[in-house]
């Protein structure tokens, strides 16, 4: 099959899709390295405030000794972190960068009233383009009729479902 408008159409539509998932992913690490430090920020603060208890504050000799245990948590869960953090966050960034690329030059290939369409439909939808599969749609799973099907087989122009105003591909 050859590469038409609307495939093109779909392969950007992706393409935005996966980019957007890798950096969803980026900003969950970004927030778990934010989580770390003010647990250790908190903890340390701790210690600061209670200082060196009296010996008989027995009271304040527990809160230092959990307030210790807690830092050296943080620093623990710290270390694994940065270890998983090294892999996973590498491959996110290649994978972010790949599908930004791609978009770009799917983007390229498409007319500006192609890309109205899909914002204006998107507007009120998600996945605004899909493809067709056994005789349906992909959006909303409906069957296509005789007439939508041998419209979009001949694929000449952007064919939309009549159930769901989707672009079909
Ligand atoms: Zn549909």
């Amino acid at each position: 099959m050859k590469m038409t408008e609307a495939r093109n159409l779909l392969e950007w539509h992706q393409a935005k899709v996966r980019g957007a998932a890798a950096q969803r992913g980026l900003d969950e690490w970004r927030a778990r390295e934010e989580e770390l430090a003010a647990r250790r920020k908190e903890a340390e603060a701790k210690i600061k405030r209670i200082g060196i208890p009296a010996e008989n504050d027995i009271d304040n000799q527990i809160a230092l000794k959990l307030a210790q245990q807690e830092l050296w948590l943080v620093d623990k869960d710290t270390e694994r972190f940065m270890e998983e953090r090294f892999e996973k966050e590498f491959a996110l960034r290649e994978s972010k960068q790949e599908w930004d690329e791609k978009a770009v030059e799917r983007e390229a290939a498409l007319s500006r009233e192609k890309l109205e369409l899909y914002y204006k439909i998107g507007e009120n939808i998600q996945n605004p383009v899909v493809e067709v599969k056994r005789r349906s749609c992909m959006g909303c799973f409906l069957p296509l009729s005789v007439v939508k099907m041998e419209e979009w087989y001949k694929g000449k122009t952007l064919v939309t479902c009549d159930e769901c105003g989707r672009i079909l591909v």
